[in-house]
Formats: structure tokens, sequence, C-alpha cells
């Protein structure tokens, strides 16, 4: 199999059975975000204890990219840390220029074609800004 071919499986499974979707009851950190040039939209809900994401949760509509990048970027971040979550979402943005880079969650690797198509980056960077805006309510 193709590596293309496998990282299109692994989109598809995100985007049709998205990790995560929903959203919580009660105090979270909540962010809305979109991507007017594709129409993706996302809230992003974060529960973060003692610096720590302990859990996130997504709901919103858009492309099979956006929805899979924030299907697994809150599933990456599950009981990270805010820096080691900011580290994270600076990794994603170095595979977006190209970049080699390895992610303990492989499943990132496989948005790696996106740079490839610089109309879809913003798409895949989605969820991202929203977590880096989730961080910093985080933190205040
Ligand atoms: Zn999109």
């Amino acid at each position: 199999m193709q590596l293309d071919d496998l990282y299109r499986r692994v989109i598809m499974d995100h985007y049709k059975n998205p990790r995560n979707r929903g959203s919580f009851e009660g105090e979270s950190v909540s962010i809305d975000l979109n991507n007017p040039t594709c129409g993706d939209k996302i809230q992003l809900q974060m529960q973060v204890e003692d610096g720590k994401v302990k859990a996130a949760k997504f709901t919103g509509e858009g492309c099979s990219i956006s929805l899979s990048s924030a299907s697994m970027m809150t599933d990456a971040v599950k009981g990270k840390t805010l820096a080691e979550a900011l580290d994270m979402a600076d990794s994603f943005s170095s595979l977006m220029k190209g970049e080699p880079v390895e992610f303990d969650y492989e499943d990132l690797e496989a948005l790696s074609g996106v740079n490839k198509f610089p109309a879809r980056i913003k798409c895949a960077t989605l969820a991202w800004n929203a977590l880096r805006k989730g961080i910093e309510q985080a933190k205040q």
C-alpha cells in the first residue's frame, strides 16, 4: 500500500469516526474559530486541571481535513501539560511547513501531505489555532 493511501485511510477514519466529538457539561475552556476560506467551523472545549489537559472535545462542521485534524488533536493532547500541548502545536506548524516531524500520536503524520496544498493548510491548522487560544485562556 502506498503511504498516501495509508494516510488517506487514517484521515477518513478520523473524519467518519471522530474522537472526542461533543461538549462538556459545566466549566471548561471554550473557543470558537472558523476558517472562512473553506467554511470550516470548530468549537473546542478543554478541561484543564493542575496545568494539564484532562480532556478535550469539539463540535463543528467542515471538510475532512479540518474535522480529522480536530479529532486527532483532541486525542493527542489528552493528559499533556499546557507546555507540552503548545510544543505539539508548534510541531504541527512545522509539519505544515513540510518539515519532517515525528509525533508520539502517530496519526498526526497522516496530515503531512497537506503542506503540498496551501489552501488546505488553514483547514488542518484550525483546530490547533483553537488549541493555542484555549491554552492562553486556561493560563489566565
Ligand atoms: Zn476545510
